[in-house]
Order: structure tokens, then C-alpha cells, then sequence
């Protein structure tokens, strides 16, 4: 018989990570009724993310395709989402980026001689407390995103409309499928389509653990450092992004093999290496923070997203690699095309050229 006293919602999101969140709000926007659920891991991959977004990275110089698009759909969101909020934490700053090499310069002279959102440093412009010889190159439009503040800031104003709720759901079992609703009993909750948003635990989960994902483990110092004097994000082998009270925070680590959220020796004695190479005078730097999170990357290194073939009330928007702030807010509103108007997902990002799940 039916619940008449669960709460009704449209829409769970399973996953309140950058892709679960970017993904409730656009569903909120609308005027749907979305409930967002999260275990409320402190060390998710969101919540430890720099929030960097570069438009310049690799050896080879690549600018990411669509940057534009890409960077104009993220500032707009995040604007919106402070302005809903009351919060500030995305904030539009240059960056810096160093040569490595000689040839490095060269081929950036090359690449983007006509381009006006970067430009070459000048002497004067290099950051003072690090050693610089071949040079570097300001990119002018990049942001930051303080993905904490901002995951915490959606979370108190979706639980304050009774729309959050912090569990840990287990998959199959919290969920009743039936046929005219699906239930989550242990919420007192019913809805109509369920998204799962959960990052790389999504290989737990019963109808899309065939998504080969190719994950990496990343991890990010949080440093003491009382006399950094730069405010830019300098990227020079590794990142290097001030915070508020003399910290700053380097990173990040590749690592494919221990999938796990476990900071490691390793990691650390990297992480600490670059930095000692990149500094002009040494700074020790007493170590205040060491987080480690997977990154969910699909392999493909594309995000995807798609209802599922056999109940296309199950849906899954993942595989956000190591651009979730940038890629989320694009993304989820190709995601609210497909749930809302059935509008087709670029190939690129659809689920279904990636994985057969009949
Ligand atoms: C070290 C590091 C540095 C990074 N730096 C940057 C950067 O500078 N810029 C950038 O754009 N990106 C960066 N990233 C990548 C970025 O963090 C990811 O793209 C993004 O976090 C992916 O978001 P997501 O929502 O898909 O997954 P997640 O962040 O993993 O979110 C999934 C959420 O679902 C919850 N969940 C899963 N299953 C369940 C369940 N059964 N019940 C309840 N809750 C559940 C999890 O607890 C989690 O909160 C970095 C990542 C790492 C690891």
C-alpha cells in the first residue's frame, strides 16, 4: 500500500559532491522539487579539491576545449549560487604558469601569440619567492572555486527547505524500485527518478558498476608559510594556492594504483620535494593539513551521464576527472536537458557510447 505520509520529491540526487550539487540546483532553478543525499564525507573528492580553473595546463600547453563556454557557464553559476546563498567563494584571479624549459617558451610564443586572454610575464610580474629562468605566462581569465564554502553553503540552504539530508544510503537495499514510484523507506521519502552522483563510489553501485572508470588518487598539502607574499595560483610542476592566514595549499599527486582517500608518505615526500625545487630561498613550511580523495575519472577520460537502459528513472552524472569546478555547471544543465526535455547528450559525454548496461 502507499506511504501517504513520505515526503514526495521529483527528483533524489544520490551525491552531493560538485556534479550532485550543480545538478540540484539547475533542478531547483526550474522549480522541481529535489531532495540531495550525502554521507557527508568530509574527505570527498569535492570537498578537498583546489577549485582551480585553468585554462592552460599539460606540457604541451593544451587549452581546454570549449574553455569559453566552459568558463562563461561556471562564472554564471557560481554568481547565481552566491547570490542565492548569501556566500562568496568563487573568486576570478590571474594565474601564473612557469616554463620548465626553454623549448616550453617557445612553444607557448608560438601558440598563443595572438591570443588576449594570456599574456607573457615580464620580469617584474614573475612571483618574487620562487625561482623562474625560463620564464612564465599570466593567464588572465582562470578562477577559483572554495569548493567547502560552496558545497556547504548548498547544503544549509537545500537542508533549510527540507530538501538535504545526510545518510549513507546501501545500494540495492534503501532503495524500493516499484513500479509507479521508488521509495527510500529509511528517509520516509518517495520519488520519481533517482540520480546517482557518487563520484568513484559508483563502481559499488548495482546498476552502473559496469562504468569502467580509470581513477586517480590525488593528494594536496596544506601549508604554514607566514612569508608568502604571492596572491596569484603559480603552477610550475606542481600548484601552489594561497589561502587565508599565511597558508598555503600545493598539490596535487597522480596516483592510480591505492585507490583509497589514505594520505601517504609518499604523496607527502613529493608534494614537499616540488616545493623545496620551486622556491628561490628555502621555506620550511610546517605542514597544517594532508587530505588524499579520488578523482572520478571515467576511462575515456570523458564525464558521462544517462538514464539507465531498463528503468530510465536511474540515472548517473559522473566521471568529472579533475575538472569538476569547471565541467559541472555545463554539464548539468546537458544532464537537465536529457531528465526535463529529453534533448539527446552530446555524444562525447553520453553513457551509453561508453558502456552497454542491458
Ligand atoms: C587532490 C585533488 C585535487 C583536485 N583539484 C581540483 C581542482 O583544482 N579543480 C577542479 O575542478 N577539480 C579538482 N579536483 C577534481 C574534483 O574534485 C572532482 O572533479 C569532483 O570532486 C568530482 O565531483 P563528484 O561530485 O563527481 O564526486 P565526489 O566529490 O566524489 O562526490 C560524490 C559524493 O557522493 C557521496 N556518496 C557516494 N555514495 C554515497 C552513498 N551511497 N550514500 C551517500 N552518499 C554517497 C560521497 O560521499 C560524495 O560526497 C581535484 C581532485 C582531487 C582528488
Amino acid at each position: 500500500m502507499a506511504n501517504t505520509s513520505a515526503h514526495r520529491f521529483e527528483t533524489v540526487v544520490l551525491g552531493q559532491g560538485l556534479a550532485g550539487s550543480a545538478l540540484a540546483w539547475k533542478l531547483h532553478e526550474r522549480g522541481e522539487s529535489v531532495l540531495l543525499v550525502d554521507r557527508g564525507d568530509e574527505s570527498s573528492s569535492s570537498r578537498i579539491a583546489a577549485g582551480l580553473l585553468t585554462p592552460i595546463t599539460g606540457q604541451r600547453l593544451t587549452r581546454y576545449p570549449d574553455w569559453g563556454q566552459c568558463y562563461d557557464a561556471a562564472r554564471k553559476f557560481y554568481q547565481f549560487v552566491e547570490k542565492q546563498t548569501d556566500e562568496r567563494f568563487f573568486s576570478e584571479s590571474p594565474m601564473v604558469r612557469l616554463f620548465a624549459s626553454r623549448q616550453e617558451r617557445e612553444r607557448f610564443l608560438k601558440k598563443y601569440r595572438d591570443a588576449d586572454d594570456v599574456s607573457l610575464c615580464e620580469e617584474s610580474a614573475l612571483p618574487q619567492a620562487v625561482s623562474s629562468p625560463f620564464g612564465g605566462f599570466e593567464m588572465l581569465s582562470a578562477a577559483r572555486l572554495d569548493t567547502k564554502s560552496y558545497l556547504t553553503a548548498t547544503q544549509k540552504y537545500f537542508e533549510s527547505r527540507g530538501g538535504y539530508r545526510e545518510v549513507t544510503l546501501s545500494l540495492p537495499e534503501d532503495l524500493q524500485i516499484e513500479k509507479d514510484q521508488i521509495s527510500v523507506p529509511q528517509l520516509n521519502v518517495v520519488c520519481n527518478q533517482i540520480i546517482f552522483c557518487q563520484g568513484f563510489e559508483a563502481t559499488k553501485n548495482p546498476w552502473f558498476r559496469d562504468v569502467p572508470f580509470d581513477a586517480a588518487k590525488g593528494e594536496i598539502l596544506t601549508l604554514n608559510v607566514p612569508d608568502w607574499r604571492e596572491s596569484r595560483v603559480v603552477h610550475a610542476g606542481l600548484w601552489v594556492a594561497p589561502e587565508n592566514n599565511h597558508r598555503i595549499r600545493i598539490g596535487a599527486t597522480y596516483e592510480r594504483e591505492q585507490l583509497d582517500q589514505c594520505p601517504t608518505e609518499a604523496g607527502r615526500t613529493d608534494l614537499l620535494q616540488k616545493w623545496n625545487q620551486l622556491q628561490n630561498v628555502s621555506r620550511e613550511g610546517d605542514i597544517v593539513e594532508h587530505r588524499a580523495a579520488i578523482r572520478p575519472v571515467i576511462h575515456g577520460r570523458s564525464p558521462r551521464m544517462g538514464l539507465h537502459p531498463n528503468d530510465a528513472r536511474l540515472g548517473f552524472f559522473n566521471g568529472l576527472g579533475s575538472r569538476g569546478a569547471l565541467l559541472s555547471p555545463v554539464l548539468a544543465d546537458q544532464m537537465i536537458g536529457l531528465l526535463c526535455e529529453g534533448i539527446a547528450v552530446d555524444d562525447k559525454y553520453d553513457l551509453h557510447q561508453k558502456v552497454d548496461l542491458t
